[in-house]
């Protein structure tokens, strides 16, 4: 889950990483209030959960409450648009902060490294907003540490990280110091990321976090239940958000070929033959063991839910699952849904007779296997385009 960079700033500075000064607000007149309380020289800043927030005209800075506060009334509401965002994310929230006299940025990280296996630091004296060239076309610049699982990390080998990364000498016991305190915080908060771009080192030598990203495992968030209410409003997406209320197992992959399957396996295994058959899938969707006709409903729901579906794909194999319970379900759902896309099912096991019964007739598509039934539903779905 990824936090906005409001919470991140106040859980790292929980741990004595410097953040400017600053408050949160939805309401443009307490802007006004947050601005002059710190004196007039702000940088507005739209809490959305979103890179490239600067690009897309999210931060802005301010010598005056009026205009912060004019800013604050323009920008709540709006959509910001980011090549990673097309569909834009929607400004609930902005962050009212002291600006920052910047003289250099600087990059810093803690994250999982999945190729090595291990949690490690990444640091580099080119940070900004164009990090990403950076990592591109200069990743020499970006040195990259690992974390040793038992020891830590050594001060000698942080010393030496910080200075490869050619981190200027005045700023390298500030940067040593910060790290330290970010990876604590990382492995306290069971973070997957926490990010720091720019770190900001001003002209009269002090670093300090201008910006914070930070993640958390979702399968610790049990652990951290702080974050649980916020985790709805304002999630990445809100079809997961939704799934999470309902207790379904949901994630968005983007594509435009929606998947309801039940057990892990063979919803991947749909994924899979989706992708063969030339399609995209749009979700990963577990309707769970022993599932009923309402539980069922629900999920048709959500993943008609994303706009870019274009098609079904339904895969159950009935075990504990009866099918015939699955065919209510999905039958319900249509009821209430207007239903403009194509429907193909593939379904065996317990109980299939009475189901295929209940599905005869429907406008849904039956399959024998799964092959079978990703290659319809790709030709049906992109049939029309
Ligand atoms: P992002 O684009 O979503 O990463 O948003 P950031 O918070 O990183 O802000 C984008 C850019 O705005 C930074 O790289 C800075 O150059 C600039 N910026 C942000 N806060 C301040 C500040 O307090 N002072 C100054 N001078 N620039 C700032
Ligand atoms: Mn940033």
């Amino acid at each position: 889950m990824k936090l906005h960079e409001y919470q991140s700033k106040d859980l790292l500075a929980r741990y004595g990483v410097p953040v400017p000064a600053g408050e949160v607000t939805s309401d443009p007149a307490e802007a006004r209030a947050i601005a002059q309380k710190l004196g007039g020289n702000v940088v507005v800043k739209a809490q959305v959960l979103m890179g490239g927030r600067g690009k897309a005209g999210g931060v802005k800075l301010f010598t005056d409450a009026d205009s912060a506060s004019e800013f604050v009334t323009n920008l709540l509401g709006k959509r910001l648009v980011s090549i990673q965002n097309p569909q834009g994310m929607l400004v609930e929230k902005v962050l009212i902060a002291e600006t920052i006299d910047i003289a250099e940025e600087y990059y810093v990280a803690v994250l999982l490294d999945r190729n090595i296996q291990k949690h490690i630091v990444m640091i580099s004296a080119e940070g900004g907003m164009e990090i990403e060239e950076v990592a591109e076309n200069h990743p020499d610049a970006i040195v990259k540490l690992a974390i040793d699982p038992i020891w830590g990390l050594c001060d000698y080998e942080l010393r030496k990280a910080v200075q490869d990364a050619k981190i200027p000498k005045p700023a390298q016991g500030q940067m040593v110091q910060m790290i330290k305190k970010l990876v604590k915080a990382y492995q306290e908060a069971d973070a997957e990321m926490v990010e720091i771009n720019p770190c900001a080192f001003t002209p009269d030598g002090k670093l300090i976090a201008a910006d914070a990203k930070v993640s958390i495992d979702d399968n610790s968030l049990y652990r951290h239940k702080e974050y649980n209410s916020s985790s709805d409003d304002t999630a990445e997406n809100p079809i997961e958000a939704e799934a999470n209320r309902r207790g379904i197992a949901y994630v968005n992959l983007g594509g435009d070929i929606g998947i309801m399957g039940n057990g892990a396996g063979l919803v991947m295994q749909s994924l899979d033959e989706i992708s063969a058959a030339g399609g995209r899938p749009a979700n990963f969707l577990d309707v769970g063991g022993g599932a009923q006709a309402d539980r069922v409903k629900s999920c048709v729901e959500l993943i008609l839910m994303d706009p870019n579906v274009k098609g079904l794909l339904i895969n159950i194999f009935g075990g504990i699952t009866r099918v015939d319970e699955v065919a209510k379900g999905v039958l319900q759902a249509f009821e209430t849904i207007d239903l403009k896309v194509p429907v193909v099912a593939r379904i065996e096991g317990t109980a299939v007779e009475e189901g295929r019964k209940i599905l005869e007739g429907s406008v849904i598509i039956p399959a024998e296997t799964v092959q079978e039934a990703a290659q319809k539903i790709v030709e049906l779905s992109y049939a029309k385009a």
